[in-house]
């Protein structure tokens, strides 16, 4: 299985910044950001190793993370958790979402995602054994501006659910593609969810990164809290993604079911972090606003100058990525593209192959995907370099 279909390989973001490092090119690939943490919850790791705070923490979190983590879903979402037994600490949103699935998903069960999706997503149903079945995100060129309109069908998604429906995993706002589903299309899942008595997963670790209308968790829509199983993480929101803290929201019942799980992969998280991502949630609402205001500047950075030099760009509505479609400029195979990229222009990014079964892209077989999380200097740098290449 996993051996066989290559997923035992180094993940394209390893590679792809593997080879930045090795020619010395700009990583616009791999989507981690350039700048710091916010000092507060900084300081309050330091703080946390000083004072000792070194060893296990409980398997479930710490209280005081879990208590901060049901605080932030009732102040930003309404929603309302009991941190006892409703909040679950995890090593990242990536073990949220292995120990999910595998908690959940039994061999021959259906998993429906997005199509592109995050390349773990496909990895992880298939340890599981369950059936990936996806929905497509279409891209069009809008015939005002010439740029990519993505967006998904609320029929699709409908469409994509049988008897066999064990788990929708919803990604929203999305990796690759910035889309923020519409609360008509998460209300279709919610409705069709509780049709096939199915559970929802939602991936939420770009929460805090949209740039014009509020985050919709699906959690918060009629019908949904009592099955749908929320997974956040720090890593985008306090720019930490390497201190892998994660968490999940959930009824008691199925928490207990995924920590059953989560035991025997990490059994718990980094001790010193929690304290300090618990700083970081109860921060004002201006401390997140001003991020996701610094990324959509950078967003328009990279994607007015990228237009510039003749891609067809999307336009994101969150998130750290944009997808730009080459074929103006005469290379219409995006694998290929970035494999030419690093050397000849000095630049990295991350064909959208990557986040599609099988590697097959269809129509979005000439789209990049380009971070936009990094400094302006290593921005601009990246556009002059693309300049001159094209
Ligand atoms: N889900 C999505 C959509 C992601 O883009 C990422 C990685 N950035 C993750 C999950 C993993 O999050 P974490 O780094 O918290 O494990
Ligand atoms: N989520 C990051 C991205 O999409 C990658 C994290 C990883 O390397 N696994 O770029």
């Amino acid at each position: 299985g996993l051996l066989k279909n290559g997923r035992a390989h180094p993940s394209v973001f390893a590679q792809m910044s593997a080879r930045a490092l090795a020619h010395g090119a700009l990583n616009l690939g791999q989507g981690f950001p350039d700048d710091p943490p916010p000092a507060a919850v900084a300081e309050a790791a330091i703080e946390a190793i000083r004072r000792g705070h070194n060893q296990y923490p409980p398997g479930i979190g710490e209280a005081g993370l879990r208590e901060a983590v049901a605080e932030h879903q009732a102040r930003w979402y309404g929603l309302h958790w009991d941190p006892a037994s409703e909040v679950l600490v995890t090593t990242g949103a990536t073990e949220a979402l292995a120990a999910t699935i595998l908690a959940l998903v039994e061999p021959g069960d259906e998993v429906i995602t997005l199509e592109p999706f995050y390349d773990q997503y496909a990895a992880i149903i298939a340890l599981a054994g369950g059936v990936h079945r996806t929905v497509p995100v279409t891209s069009r060129p809008d015939p005002g501006s010439g740029d990519l309109v993505l967006d998904v069908s609320t029929d699709a998604l409908r469409g994509a659910f049988s008897e066999r429906t064990r788990l929708v995993l919803v990604n929203t706002p999305h990796n690759p593609t910035g889309l923020m589903l519409r609360t008509e299309a998460l209300q279709a899942i919610v409705d069709e969810a509780v049709r096939h008595d199915a559970l929802i997963a939602t991936d939420e670790v770009y929460e805090h990164l949209s740039f014009a209308t509020a985050h919709q968790p699906i959690a918060a829509l009629p019908g949904a809290q009592d099955r749908t199983i929320s997974i956040s993480s720090a890593g985008k929101t306090f720019s930490v993604t390497g201190w892998k803290i994660g968490w999940i929201t959930a009824r008691a019942e199925l928490i207990t079911a995924v920590i059953g799980t989560k035991q025997w992969l990490t059994y718990s998280s980094g001790a010193p972090f929690q304290p300090a991502v618990a700083v970081g949630l109860g921060m004002p609402a201006s401390v997140f606003e001003d991020l996701a205001a610094e990324l959509r500047e950078r967003r328009d950075l990279l994607t007015d100058g990228l237009r510039e030099i003749g891609f067809r760009v999307s336009v994101p509505a969150a998130g750290y990525f944009t997808v730009a479609d080459a074929g103006p400029l005469g290379e219409p195979d995006a694998d290929v593209l970035a494999q030419r990229l690093p050397t000849e222009a000095g630049v990295v990014a991350i064909p959208l192959s990557a986040f599609y079964r099988d590697g097959d892209a269809g129509e979005a077989s000439g789209h990049l995907r380009m971070a936009f999380c990094k400094s302006r200097a290593t921005i601009e740098q990246a556009l002059e370099q693309l300049d001159a290449w094209a």
